[in-house]
């Protein structure tokens, strides 16, 4: 591992990384080349919704936090989905969420917004050195060929895409790569920079993590961060039913067809814990317990808000 990954000492992306980046960054503007049509708009959400659940599903819930279980074979599939989001590999992107979490907002913290918006929102990610990770922090994964393979050629799922899309027709691919991209990308690193700075903490973290209800249904229920960064390990953010969160939802549906199984979720005293907090929030001594009864609270400690 590079040493700057080790001293707290943030440095900035290559001039060449950030031009390049910047390139990419343009080709939605050549959706004002191409004539209009809602139908356009209908496949840049759909491909949208294809990135952030291959972000928020897969390459978050799946890799970086084991939240649910799969085959081998729709591991791969999974995988290939999360790359189409152009965000690196799958190792790559929850070697350095684990860290995220391991240390949030602490100096080793490589995307905490204490380093400034736009740091913890994108540039961190155009670093080169932060192209290198820990590979005993992710050797769960490290042990399949084809995903070490997949990490290190993380570019083939969405040049495949971006191939069928160009053969369906060039509006399709400006429409469905170039504008889904750069607003699914901004949409995911929120989390990273909004998600640590506006919304309601229920929980007393010890960190910047924020609930938002707003980022939520933009991203897919990954807005429910505070609660996420209280409890990591279940597959729903969304602790409770009024807690919108669409990636629990589609899990859901692919645990119906049994291609995942084993969803984790949240355990009571974690939703009580939440419910009880909410109640002081609220500057009520009670609330209503999961089983129904009427629980007091002894000396109510607010959490951070
Ligand atoms: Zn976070
Ligand atoms: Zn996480």
């Amino acid at each position: 591992m590079n040493a700057s990954l080790e001293s707290g000492v943030k440095p900035k992306p290559s001039p060449i990384t950030l031009f390049l980046f910047i390139i990419i960054s343009l080709t939605p503007l050549f959706a004002f080349t191409v004539p209009f049509s809602w139908e356009l708009v209908g496949i840049a959400i759909l491909t949208y919704s294809l990135r952030m659940f291959g972000i928020t599903g897969v390459y978050h819930r799946y890799f970086s936090h084991n939240a649910y279980k799969t085959s081998r074979v729709f591991q791969f599939i999974l995988a290939w989905i999360g790359a189409i989001a152009m965000q690196k590999g799958p190792i790559w992107w929850a070697a350095h969420h684990r860290n995220h979490h391991k240390y949030s907002d602490t100096e080793k913290d490589l995307h905490s917004p204490k380093n400034g918006f736009w740091y913890s929102h994108m540039l961190w990610f155009l670093v080169d050195d932060y192209n290198e990770y820990d590979p005993k922090i992710i050797k769960d994964y490290m042990k399949y060929p084809e995903i070490v393979w997949m990490d290190k050629y993380h570019w083939i799922p969405p040049l495949a895409f971006s191939i069928v899309l160009g053969l369906i027709s060039w509006p399709v691919l400006v429409w469905g790569y170039g504008v889904a991209n750069f607003i699914s990308g901004h949409a995911t690193w929120t989390i990273n920079s909004l998600a640590h700075v506006y919304g309601k903490q229920r929980f007393n973290t010890g960190d910047t993590s924020r609930n938002n209800i707003w980022l939520a249904l933009l991203t897919f229920g990954e807005g429910w961060h505070n609660n996420h960064h209280y409890y990591r390990h279940s597959a729903n953010q969304g602790f409770y039913w009024w807690e919108i969160d669409i990636t629990y939802y589609a899990l859901k549906v692919l645990s119906w067809f049994g291609l995942i199984w084993d969803l984790k979720t949240v355990p009571a005293h974690v939703l009580e814990e939440g419910m009880k907090q909410d109640a002081i929030s609220q500057g009520k001594n009670q609330f209503k317990g999961l089983d129904g009864s009427i629980k007091i609270i002894e000396s109510p400690v607010a959490s951070l808000s």
